[in-house]
C-alpha cells in the first residue's frame, strides 16, 4: 500500500476530473474523462504518466474523452457493464462490491443506481477517499434520470455509512445552487449556514467546493437528511417513511 497523490482539475463547464497516482510505483488513474485535452494538459502539469482509467457512468461529459486518452496514454479502461448505454473504450467491467488493486491499494467498486443505472463508484478505503460521480454532491445528488427515487435513497444510504472522514470526490461544482436550495428546506441548520457561507467565500476566490466529507454531508445535506427531525418537521413529513421525505426533497429540488 502507497500514499497516494491527488490532482483536482476542473474542464468544460463545471466539471472536475481527477488523477490518482502513486510515487512509489508511478501508476496514475483518470477518474472519467469527458474532455481529453483537459486530461492531457493535467498530466502535462503534474508530469504523471497514465496508466488506467476509472469511469462512473456513461454520460458524455464522462467518457467522451476516454477513447482519445486511452489511445494516446496506453492506459486500460474499467467502468460498468452496460445498463441502458454503451461506454466506448471499456477494457473490464466492474461490478457492486468487487474490488481491484491500484498501486498496493484497494479499490472497492459500489454500485449507485440513481442518476443513470449504470453507475459506480469508486471507494479507496486506505485512503479514506471516494469517488462519487454524479450520484452524491457537495450538499446534493444527482437528478434521476433512469431510475426511481427509492433506488437513488438506496444508494445514498450505501455511501452515508462510509467512514465519516471519507473525503467525497464528485463530479461538478454546482455547490452554490445547492446550497440555496439546501437553505430553503433545512433553513435552521447552523452547520448548513456556516457551510453555505464558507463556500461563498470559496467560489469568489475561484476556489473549488469539492471534496467534501461524509460526516459534513451526512450534518447539511438534504438529500443525506430524510430522517432529520427538523427537516421533516419543515416539511410536514414527521410521519413519512424516509424514502418518502427523500423523494419529497428531489422532487422539490427539481422544482427549485
Ligand atoms: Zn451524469
Amino acid at each position: 500500500m502507497s500514499k497516494l497523490n491527488v490532482h483536482q482539475y476542473p474542464y468544460l463547464s463545471d466539471n472536475y476530473g481527477v488523477l490518482l497516482h502513486s510515487p512509489d510505483s508511478g501508476e496514475t488513474t483518470c477518474i472519467d474523462c469527458g474532455d481529453a485535452n483537459a486530461a492531457k494538459a493535467a498530466l502535462k502539469k503534474t508530469g504523471w504518466s497514465l496508466t488506467e482509467i476509472w469511469v462512473t457512468h456513461h454520460h458524455g461529459d464522462h467518457t467522451d474523452g476516454v477513447v482519445a486518452l486511452k489511445k494516446e496514454t496506453g492506459a486500460t479502461v474499467k467502468g460498468p457493464a452496460p445498463l441502458s448505454q454503451n461506454i466506448a473504450g471499456l477494457d473490464t467491467t466492474i461490478k457492486d462490491g468487487e474490488s481491484f488493486s491500484f498501486a498496493g491499494n484497494t479499490v472497492t467498486a459500489i454500485h449507485t443506481p440513481g442518476h443513470t443505472k449504470d453507475m459506480i463508484n469508486y471507494y479507496l478505503p486506505d485512503e479514506c477517499i471516494v469517488f462519487t460521480g454524479d450520484t452524491l454532491f457537495t450538499l446534493g445528488c444527482g437528478r434521476l434520470f433512469e431510475c426511481d427515487a427509492d433506488t437513488m435513497h438506496t444508494s445514498l444510504t450505501k455511501l452515508a455509512a462510509l467512514p465519516a472522514d471519507t473525503m467525497v470526490y464528485s463530479s461538478h461544482e454546482y455547490t452554490l445552487a445547492n446550497a440555496k436550495f439546501a437553505l430553503s428546506v433545512d433553513p435552521d441548520n447552523k452547520a448548513l449556514q456556516m457551510r453555505a457561507q464558507q463556500f461563498e467565500s470559496l467560489r469568489a476566490d475561484g476556489k473549488p467546493t469539492v471534496p467534501s466529507t461524509i460526516k459534513e454531508e451526512l450534518a447539511t445535506n438534504p438529500f443525506l437528511r430524510s430522517n432529520d427531525p427538523d427537516l421533516r418537521a419543515f416539511l410536514g413529513m414527521e410521519n413519512a417513511s424516509d424514502e418518502e421525505v427523500f423523494a419529497e426533497v428531489r422532487r422539490r429540488k427539481d422544482n427549485f
